[in-house]
């Protein structure tokens, strides 16, 4: 080997440790509703493989069932999700719409649990799983315990990354949620800054008060909208201002932006939006959702909007339903 060539081996080694080091920090992988690229959302199984594909969290979406118990679901009604209509044809409201909260658990785990379907019954992505075997939902407990029985036996810390579904909405229907998760997280021992779990949630009024008034003492996030979403009351352009920044601050560990709200998609390179910079200036770290490897803008690799959010960005975590392929980017990258 000529000298020229081991100089140029050296210096670009030299560079190569150079450019990893300041790259990012690495930042947490948080499996959004499981493995949900590849098994049903939100269902044990689907839990389960996102720990083997070395998440650092798994999502859990709370709703509340009639008897009162913390059930994983995105949604508040089954419709999309499970065959609810098939078991109990008659148990929807007058909107067409069967809600989670009119069951009962024993009721709810009678269901079968497929992949997201479109109204028309066609599934929403074409490419997952594809097969008819009976999968269940599953309650936070169950959950709690499988992720926990894991990690004693693996000897890891995989965490918990909850959030509470429409509390406004479940308060009208008679169940406080935030409270029945404050009051769960207590009974296992969770209730701590410096527990496996995030807090997330996307009514800031309920943000506060979590915090505020029931005494939740984990991580928190505020889960970040658009207004024409309608998902609570919340104003999200007052959260994208620097006052509302600051307001979250005091109460928050972080925010779950969209990715659009993070960069602007639209031109040539696409660039920051200034919104992950303004949230680190006040101290939060920035989660956004969701990296979907089979829903990425036209002509765009996984690798690419991994580079965007990572390197460019700088983003602390990212929602995705691909954890393997996000970990193996990372590893690719360390
Ligand atoms: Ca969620």
């Amino acid at each position: 080997m000529c000298a020229n060539t081991r100089a140029n081996k050296w210096l670009f080694s030299i560079l190569f440790v150079v450019f990893s080091a300041v790259s990012f920090a690495k930042p947490l992988v948080i499996a959004h509703r499981g493995a949900s690229g590849y098994l049903p959302e939100h269902t044990l199984e689907a839990a389960a493989l996102a720990y083997m594909q070395s998440a650092d969290y798994i999502e859990q979406d709370l709703v509340v069932s009639k008897d009162g118990h913390l059930v994983v679901l995105h949604d508040i009604y089954l419709d999309s999700t499970t065959n609810v209509a098939d078991i109990f044809p008659k148990r929807h409201r007058k909107d067409g719409r069967f809600y989670a909260v009119d069951f009962t658990l024993q009721e709810l785990k009678s269901l079968n649990v497929h992949e997201r379907r479109n109204k028309d019954g066609r599934n929403v992505f074409p490419n997952r799983y594809r097969g008819q075997a009976h999968y269940t939902l599953s309650t936070f407990d169950e959950q709690f315990e499988l992720i926990n029985e894991l990690n004693r036996q693996f000897n890891r810390h995989v965490g918990w990354y909850i959030e509470i579904k429409a509390p406004e909405w479940h308060k009208q229907e008679g169940h406080d949620i935030a409270q029945l998760l404050v009051t769960s997280l207590k009974q296992k021992s969770l209730n701590k800054m410096d527990a496996n779990v995030y807090v997330q949630c996307f009514d800031w009024a309920h943000t506060k008060r979590l915090r505020n008034e029931l005494g939740l003492n984990t991580k928190l996030v505020q889960l970040i909208a658009e207004n024409s979403w309608q998902e609570s009351t919340t104003d999200y352009e007052f959260l994208k201002t620097e006052d509302g920044v600051k307001a979250v601050a005091k109460v928050a560990n972080g925010i779950g932006p969209w990715i659009p709200q993070l960069v602007n998609l639209s031109d040539d390179k696409p660039t920051s939006t200034g919104y992950r910079e303004l949230a680190a200036k006040y101290g939060l770290a920035v989660h956004p959702f969701t990296f979907r490897k089979d829903q990425l803008p036209k002509g765009v690799t996984s690798d690419q909007a991994l580079d965007v959010l990572f390197k460019e960005l700088q983003v602390d975590g990212i929602f995705t339903d691909f954890t393997d392929t996000v970990m193996l980017y990372l590893e690719r990258n360390e």
